[in-house]
C-alpha cells in the first residue's frame, strides 16, 4: 500500500473546526489484521494542546450556564447522528483495533449509543439545583460544571470509553479536550465530526491526537485544565497523577483488571461456556473480562473440559469478515506481550489445555493469537496475577466458599467480579464478600444507569448514570438562600 492509498486523518479539531498540527508529525495507524497502515493521523505538540485548551476555556463561562435541556436537546441530536453512521462507524473501530466487523457494529458501535442514551435519562432526571435539607430551607447546594476536562482514551472499546466520558461532560456543562488512543484514534476523528454535525458550539468540544509522553503529558499538567478524566493503564494512570498534582486537577482514573468468575458446583449449565465466551469477546481485550475462572473441585474436571472445548471450536479471523469469530489483537506490542505470557504460564508448571504460543494454523500476517486455556493454575503464578488483555484464560480449583473469596480477592486490581451459583443467599453474600467496583451474577449484565469503575489499583472513578454525571461536577453550598 503507498502513502496515496491511507486514510488522512492528519487534521485536529479546534474551535469548531478542523485545523491541521502546528508542525507535521505523520504516525501510521496499522490494521492487525493486515500488519499494514491503513491511516495516517497527527501526533500533536504543546502548540496544538495549547490551542485546544484555549478554545475549551474560552467556551466554558456561556456553555456551562446554558439551561441544561439546551444541552440534552443537543445531545439527542448527536444520538440521532451517531446512530445514522453507525456503519462508518463500525468499520473505523474495526479496522484500527481489529474488532470482528459484527462485533464492532453490534457490541463496540452500539455501547456508544447506549452511553449517549443512558445519559440523557441521567441528565433529564438530575437536579442541578436543591435545598440542602427540609430543615435547612436557606441553605442550597447547587451542582456545578468542574470546567475544562482533559479525555485520555484506550484503543481496546474506543467509543464505549469516549461516549462514557464525552456525553456526561457535554451534558453538564463541561468543555473539553479529548485525545484519543494513537493505536486507535480513526472512531475519535469521525465522532468528532459527529459532534460537529450536532451542532455544538465551537470550543465545547476539541480534539488532538497524539501519543502520552507528548499531547498526554501536555495535558494532564496544564495549568488550564481543571480535570483529567482517564482510561487505560495503570503505567499510565500514575503517571498521570503525579503530573496533575502540582496544578491539583481532579484526576478520574478507569484501569485495569484480574476478574474473578467464581463458578460453584450448582451453576447453571451453560456458566462455563459463559465465562470462556465472555473471556475471549474483542479478543480478551476488555478491562472487565473473566480472567480468572475458579471452579468448586467437584465439578472442576468438567468445567476444565468444557472450557477446552469451547476453546477448541472458537475461531480467529480477519476483523474484516462477517461472523462471531475473535479478531487479532491490537498491535505487535500486544501481540508479544500475550505470547510472552503464554509462555511464561507454560514455564511457571499451568497445564495448558487448549491453544498455546504461536499463531493459529493458517494465519501467518496479523496479531492473531490461539484461544488459550490454562488449568491448575495457582494462585502466584504470574498469568493469575497480571493483566494479560489477551485471550487467555486461567482455571484454578476451590473446595470452600471462604477460600473462592480470599482467592477472588487476591488481587491489587478490583473491577467487576462475577458468580455463578443456583443459591440466591449464597450469591448475595459472596457478592458483599468480593472487593470490587461490580459485581455481575449468573450471566445478568447491569441494566442502564448503574455505575461502572473499581477498587484499588482499577481506578478511583466511576461512569454511567448518575454517578457519571456527578464525576463531572463541582458541588457548591450556598446559605442564605432563602
Ligand atoms: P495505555 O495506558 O497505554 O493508553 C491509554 C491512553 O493513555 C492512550 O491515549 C495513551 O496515549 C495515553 N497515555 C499513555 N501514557 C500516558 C502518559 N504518561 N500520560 C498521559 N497519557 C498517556 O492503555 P491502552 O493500552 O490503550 O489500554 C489498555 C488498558 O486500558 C488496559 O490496562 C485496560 O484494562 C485498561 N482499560 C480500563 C477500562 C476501565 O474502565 N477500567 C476500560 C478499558 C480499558
Amino acid at each position: 500500500m503507498t502513502a496515496i492509498d491511507l486514510i488522512d486523518r492528519r487534521q485536529f479539531y479546534i474551535d469548531g473546526a478542523w485545523a491541521p498540527p502546528a508542525e507535521q508529525n505523520d504516525a501510521h495507524v496499522i490494521d492487525p489484521s493486515t500488519e499494514q497502515a491503513c491511516a495516517v493521523i497527527s501526533l500533536g505538540s504543546q502548540a496544538d494542546t495549547d490551542a485546544a485548551v484555549a478554545a475549551a476555556r474560552a467556551a466554558f463561562d456561556s456553555w456551562s450556564r446554558t439551561p441544561a435541556a439546551e444541552r440534552v436537546a443537543l445531545l439527542v441530536k448527536l444520538l440521532e447522528v451517531y446512530e445514522r453512521r453507525s456503519g462508518e462507524m463500525a468499520e473505523a473501530i474495526s479496522m484500527e483495533m481489529g474488532a470482528p466487523i459484527d462485533l464492532a457494529l453490534q457490541s463496540q458501535v452500539s455501547a456508544g449509543s447506549w452511553h449517549i442514551r443512558n445519559t440523557i435519562a441521567a441528565l433529564e432526571a438530575f437536579d442541578f439545583d436543591r435545598p440542602l435539607s427540609d430543615g435547612a430551607p436557606g441553605d442550597r447546594i447547587l451542582y456545578e460544571a468542574v470546567g475544562v476536562c482533559a479525555m485520555i482514551t484506550p484503543w481496546n472499546w474506543p467509543m464505549n470509553q469516549v461516549t462514557l466520558k464525552v456525553a456526561p461532560a457535554l451534558g453538564v456543562g463541561c468543555t473539553m479536550v479529548l485525545k484519543p488512543s494513537e493505536v486507535a484514534p480513526l472512531s475519535s476523528s469521525l465522532f468528532a465530526e459527529m459532534v460537529d454535525e450536532a451542532g455544538f458550539p465551537a470550543g465545547v468540544f476539541n480534539l488532538v491526537n497524539g501519543d502520552g509522553a507528548g499531547v498526554g503529558s501536555q495535558l494532564s499538567a496544564h495549568p488550564d485544565v481543571d480535570m483529567v478524566s482517564f482510561t487505560g493503564s495503570n503505567r499510565a494512570g500514575v503517571a498521570i497523577t503525579h503530573n496533575a498534582a502540582e496544578s491539583v486537577k481532579r484526576v478520574a482514573l478507569e484501569l485495569g483488571g484480574k476478574g474473578a468468575n467464581i463458578v460453584f458446583a450448582d451453576a447453571d449449565d451453560s456458566a462455563v461456556e459463559r465465562g470462556v465466551r465472555h473471556c475471549f469477546n474483542n479478543s480478551g481485550q476488555s478491562c472487565n473480562a473473566p480472567t480468572r475462572m475458579l471452579v468448586e473441585r467437584s465439578v472442576y474436571d468438567a468445567a476444565v473440559a468444557t472450557a477446552e472445548r469451547v476453546s477448541n471450536e472458537m475461531t480467529v479471523d480477519l476483523a474484516s469478515k462477517n461472523g462471531r469469530h475473535i479478531g487479532p489483537v491490537v498491535s505487535q506490542a500486544q501481540f508479544d506481550k500475550i505470547q510472552g505470557l503464554i509462555e511464561t504460564g507454560q514455564r511457571e508448571g499451568a497445564r495448558l489445555v487448549a491453544g498455546g504460543p504461536g499463531r493459529p494454523d493458517g494465519l501467518d500476517v496479523g496479531y492473531f493469537v490461539r484461544p488459550t486455556v490454562f488449568a491448575d493454575v495457582s494462585p502466584e503464578m504470574t498469568i493469575s496475577r497480571t493483566e494479560i488483555f489477551g485471550p487467555v484464560l486461567s482455571i484454578t480449583p476451590f473446595d470452600t466458599e471462604d477460600e473462592a473469596i480470599a482467592m477472588a480477592n487476591d488481587t491489587s486490581f478490583g473491577l467487576t467480579n462475577y458468580v455463578q451459583t443456583a443459591d440466591i443467599d449464597r450469591a448475595r453474600r459472596v457478592a458483599k464478600r468480593l472487593r470490587s467496583g461490580m459485581v455481575e451474577m449468573n450471566g445478568k449484565s447491569r441494566s442502564a444507569g448503574s455505575p461502572f469503575g473499581g477498587y484499588r489499583q482499577s481506578g478511583n472513578g466511576r461512569e454511567g448514570g448518575t454517578w457519571g454525571l456527578e464525576e463531572f461536577l463541582e458541588v457548591k453550598a450556598v446559605s442564605g438562600w432563602a
